[in-house]
């Protein structure tokens, strides 16, 4: 069932079609291309570039001689007409950024996620980081399309609010998206973090034959974003995507499902950091497993394995023969093409995983796939979760397919 949408919608139907044509192409494309290449009236396509014109949205870039007859005047984006802001909650660091119209980042901050804030304060301070984030970036607020939050699983998606997220002490049922639109003015999107991830996988890389793709997400907390059909997938509440439960070992502590061997808990930096203590990979245990700690001894232990230290490199095998018994459930499941691995936490870890991963994903006994699986780290960087959430916004905005989002208003 198609549900509305209330973001500013930048026309109907037919002129999304033709905008995302135009913000596809490399070189822009004339009105030629355009009515061929999407079976619109050559008139339709002139009116519809007249309107995309005259708001800003596309720009006359020049003339192209294609054959005999009339030079073409060829039609681009202006990727500075209009802007979209994301930001990501994760429990050790707030990230904001601004997209243009293309995808590119023209204004970033981050910031620590204080400890024990009480959820009014954290989301008073969201608030004034995003407006001097704007004012910083120069962008004036009637460019601004919407603000996309990326937070941790689960949220109610009917009513824009963050429920229960692990690691984020105080926080139950917290109103985020009713909060920020109320304090700052813009429309507001609210969407799980995996889910923004994937979705700037798609928006950054459109290359063919990578529509049905994974995003192991590796942060604070781990996460599995899906896509399907080049479209990520939300579910019928916006939480699909809970990997966190498959049995990956038969060892471990007993997880809050009651089981043994989860996914979620087996691949946690945080067990990463217990087990090396364990082992004996950081000599001096510390006295509080903090997040901060937890980001500093992690470091650790993967520049242990990187050294080649066997004890680290044992560890990391087990860790990456753990991420790829969920891989192989999920790509069985779902007939993946691509698992794209991102988050805060993956940079460290790629060097001495990604081909571990992918080594134990081919070698498994029970992968069904035939054709090879692609397992790469994602080009978009540790802040892919709230350049997601923008690209949602952009997404919702300018995509011709049929939206499933839930905006606030
Ligand atoms: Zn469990």
């Amino acid at each position: 069932m198609r549900r509305g949408t209330n973001l500013p919608a930048v026309g109907e139907f037919n002129q999304a079609v033709i905008l995302d044509r135009v913000r596809r192409s490399r070189d822009g494309l004339s009105r030629v291309e355009l009515a061929e290449l999407t079976g619109l009236s050559a008139q339709t396509v002139t009116n519809v570039s007249r309107r995309l014109i005259e708001t800003g949205l596309v720009r006359e870039a020049g003339k192209r001689i294609n054959g005999p007859g009339k030079p073409r005047t060829i039609l681009q984006l202006e990727p500075e007409s209009r802007y979209a802001i994301g930001v990501h909650l994760d429990p050790a660091v707030i990230t904001y950024v601004v997209l243009d119209l293309e995808g590119t980042v023209v204004a970033q901050s981050r910031a620590r996620t204080p400890s024990a804030a009480r959820p009014p304060r954290l989301v008073e301070s969201m608030a004034q980081a995003i407006s001097s984030l704007i004012a910083a970036s120069g962008v004036r607020t009637e460019q601004i399309l919407g603000l996309g939050i990326a937070a941790p699983g689960p949220i109610d998606d009917a009513l824009g609010v963050v429920v229960d997220p692990p690691l984020l002490e105080g926080w139950h049922r917290v109103p985020l998206r009713d909060s920020l639109l109320e304090a700052l003015g813009l429309p507001v999107l609210l969407e799980k973090d995996v889910t923004a991830a994937v979705a700037a996988e798609l928006w950054m890389h459109d290359e063919a034959g990578s529509d049905d793709v994974g995003f192991f997400y590796y942060g604070t907390g781990v996460g599995f974003g899906i896509a399907v059909d080049h479209a990520p997938v939300r579910g019928s509440s916006g939480n699909a995507g809970d990997a966190g439960h498959i049995i990956v070992s038969d060892e471990g502590e007993v997880c809050r499902c009651g089981q043994r061997g989860c996914l979620g808990d087996l691949t946690l930096p945080r067990t990463v950091v217990q087990d090396a203590i364990a082992r004996g990979v950081i000599a001096e245990p510390p006295r509080a497993l903090t997040l901060p700690v937890i980001d500093e001894l992690f470091g650790k232990v993967t520049a242990a394995a990187a050294a080649g230290e066997p004890e680290a490199v044992a560890l990391i095998d087990e860790l990456c023969r753990r991420f790829a018994r969920g891989i192989v459930t999920i790509v069985n499941l779902l007939d993946l093409q691509r698992v794209v691995f991102g988050g805060p936490f993956w940079d460290r870890l790629a060097g001495v995983a990604l081909e571990r991963v992918a080594r134990h994903v081919a070698d498994s006994s029970a992968l069904i796939r035939l054709a090879p699986i692609s397992i790469t780290s994602s080009a978009v960087g540790a802040d892919v979760a709230a350049i997601g959430a923008a690209c949602l916004v952009l997404d919702n905005t300018f995509s011709p397919r049929p939206s499933t989002l839930l905006i606030g208003r």
